[in-house]
C-alpha cells in the first residue's frame, strides 16, 4: 500500500495532522485553495491581557512555525483538488496549481503593488509575520483584474517584473494511501440576518473583523469615523441555535471567544462599557467557568438576545431589548455593535462530499462514522479533522487532528 497521505486544508486542523504525520516519517501532500496558510486562526489575535487568557492562537501561529522546518512535506497552496479516483488501494489525485502571478525571486518588497492596488485591503499582500509563507501573494477573490475588469496597477508599478498577470494554471498527479480532510468551516454569514444592520451600518460588525482589527492595528476604532468606542455590544449565538437560519447546533467556541475578546477589550479601554447580550452562555470546562465569573464582575450580561439593531440621527445603534429582572422593554446606545458569528459548514461542502464519496450530518458538516468515531467516515482510508466535523475550538481541533492523523497512520499500517 502507498504509504503517502493527502491532507485537505491548511488551517491549523489540516497543519496539525500534516506535521503529525510527517513527524511520523509518512510523506505528505498539505494542498490550501487559498494563497496563505492557518485558515481562519491566521487573522486572530492574541487575547493575553496582563495574563494569558488561553485563547490557543499562539498555539496555533506556533504550529505555522513548525511547518517552516517540516521535512517529508509538500506544500500546494491557492490549489485545488479536482479528481479523486482510487485502485489498487491507493488514491490518484489530480492538483490545479493555481498561478501565483508573482516570482518571489524578483520581489525586493517594495510595497508599491499593494500601494496601488484600488481595492480595500488591497488584493496583494505579504501575509502575517507568523505564516510560514513570505511571499506577496494576490487574493484572487477579491482582485478586480480576476473579476474581469481591466486594473493590472500592480503588474505595471512592480520595478522589478516580478508579477506576471498572464500566467495559468497547471495539474499534477499524485499518489497517497490515504486521505485526511480539514477543509474547516464558514463563519455564519451576517447579511442573512438583515435586521442588525450588517452592511448598512458600518459600526455593526463581525467578531471576525474585530479579531482583525485587534491583530493588524492592536486598537480598536469605529469603522465610521475612527473614534475609540466607549459603549460596546457583542450580540451571542449570531446564526447558532436558530432555526429560522436553519442552524439549530450551538456552535460551541463564541461564548468563549466573545468572553476573551470583551475582557480583552476592557483591559484596553478601561473606561468603555462592555455588553454581552446572551441566551445561555457555554463555558465548556472548570477552568472557564471561573474566568466567566471573573467576566462578570466588569462586564455586563444581559439574557436575552435582540430581534435588531437601529441607527439613530447621533451615528448610534440603538439595541432594544427585555429586562427579564424588571419585566420591561429597554433602549439602549451603543457606537459599536459586534455579532458573535457562529460556525457553518462551508459552502462547498457538497463538492467536496461528491469528490470523495462522503457524506453530511444532519447539520451539513461532514459527517463521520459515529458520534464516537469522529476521525473515521464510511469512506475506507478517508478521515475527518477539525472544525469540517463540525465546531471546535483551536486546542479541540488540534486534538482532533492528531486523532485523525493516528487512524491514518494506523489504517497504512505505518504505526
Ligand atoms: C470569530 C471567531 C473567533 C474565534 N476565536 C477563537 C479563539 O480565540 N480560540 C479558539 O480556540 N478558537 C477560536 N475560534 C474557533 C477557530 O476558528 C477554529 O477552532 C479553527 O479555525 C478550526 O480550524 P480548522 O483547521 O478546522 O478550520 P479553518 O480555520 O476553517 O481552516 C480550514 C482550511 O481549509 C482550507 N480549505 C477549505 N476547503 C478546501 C479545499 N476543498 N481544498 C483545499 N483547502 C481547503 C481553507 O481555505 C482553510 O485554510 C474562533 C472562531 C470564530 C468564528
Ligand atoms: S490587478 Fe489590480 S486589483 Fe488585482 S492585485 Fe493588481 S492592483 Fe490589485
Ligand atoms: S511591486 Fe513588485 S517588487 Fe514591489 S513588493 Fe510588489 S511584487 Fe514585490
Ligand atoms: S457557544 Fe454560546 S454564543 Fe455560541 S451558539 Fe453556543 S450558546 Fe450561543
Amino acid at each position: 500500500m502507498d504509504k503517502s497521505v493527502l491532507v485537505i486544508g491548511a488551517g491549523v486542523a489540516g497543519i496539525t495532522a500534516a506535521l503529525e504525520l510527517a513527524n511520523s516519517g509518512v510523506p505528505v501532500a498539505l494542498v490550501e485553495k487559498s494563497p496563505g496558510l492557518g485558515g481562519a486562526v491566521a487573522s486572530y489575535c492574541c487575547k493575553a491581557t496582563d495574563q494569558c487568557n488561553k485563547c490557543s492562537v499562539c498555539v496555533a501561529n506556533q504550529k505555522m512555525e513548525e511547518l517552516r522546518s517540516a521535512t517529508n512535506l509538500s506544500l500546494f497552496t491557492n490549489s485545488d483538488i479536482e479528481k479523486v479516483a482510487r485502485s489498487d488501494g491507493a488514491f490518484q489525485i489530480t492538483v490545479t496549481r493555481k498561478p501565483t502571478y508573482i516570482d518571489d525571486d524578483k520581489c525586493v518588497r517594495c510595497q508599491l503593488c499593494a500601494e496601488k492596488c484600488p481595492t480595500t485591503p488591497s488584493s496583494i499582500f505579504l501575509p502575517p509575520p507568523h505564516s510560514p509563507l513570505q511571499s506577496y501573494v494576490i487574493d484572487l477573490d477579491r482582485c478586480v483584474h480576476f473579476q474581469g475588469k481591466k486594473c493590472k496597477l500592480c503588474q505595471d508599478v512592480c520595478p522589478t517584473g516580478a508579477i506576471d498577470l498572464s500566467q495559468k494554471a497547471r495539474e499534477e498527479n499524485l499518489q497517497v494511501g490515504a486521505i485526511v480532510v480539514a477543509t474547516g468551516f464558514s463563519a455564519f454569514d451576517p447579511t442573512r440576518k438583515k435586521r442588525y444592520g450588517y452592511g448598512a451600518h458600518p459600526d455593526v460588525i463581525t467578531a471576525l473583523e474585530l479579531e482583525e482589527q485587534l491583530r493588524i492595528a492592536g486598537k480598536l476604532s469605529r469603522p465610521s469615523n475612527g473614534s475609540q468606542p466607549k459603549q460596546i455590544a457583542f450580540i451571542q449565538c449570531f446564526g447558532s441555535r436558530d432555526a429560522h437560519v436553519g442552524n439549530n447546533y450551538c456552535s460551541r467556541v463564541c461564548c468563549t471567544y466573545t468572553m476573551r475578546l470583551a475582557n480583552l477589550l476592557k483591559f484596553k479601554l478601561p473606561d468603555s462599557s462592555i455588553t454581552i447580550f446572551y441566551m445561555d452562555i457555554q463555558t465548556f470546562g472548570k477552568e472557564f467557568e471561573q474566568f466567566y465569573q471573573q467576566c462578570r464582575q466588569k462586564i455586563q450580561f444581559i439574557r436575552d438576545i435582540p430581534s435588531h439593531i437601529q441607527q439613530d440621527g447621533n451615528n448610534q445603534l440603538l439595541i432594544t431589548y427585555q429586562d427579564r429582572k424588571e419585566g420591561k422593554v429597554v433602549q439602549s446606545n451603543f457606537d459599536l455593535v459586534v455579532l458573535s458569528v457562529g460556525l457553518c459548514p462551508r459552502e462547498d461542502t457538497e463538492k467536496l462530499v461528491e469528490l470523495l464519496g462522503l457524506q453530511t450530518n444532519e447539520h451539513g458538516f461532514l459527517k463521520s462514522l459515529s458520534p464516537l468515531q469522529t476521525n473515521e467516515t464510511e469512506a475506507e482510508g478517508i478521515f475527518l479533522a477539525g472544525t469540517c466535523q463540525g465546531p471546535r475550538d483551536i486546542s479541540e481541533s488540534i486534538a482532533h487532528s492528531i486523532g485523525a492523523a493516528e487512524k491514518a497512520l494506523a489504517y497504512l499500517g505505518a504505526k
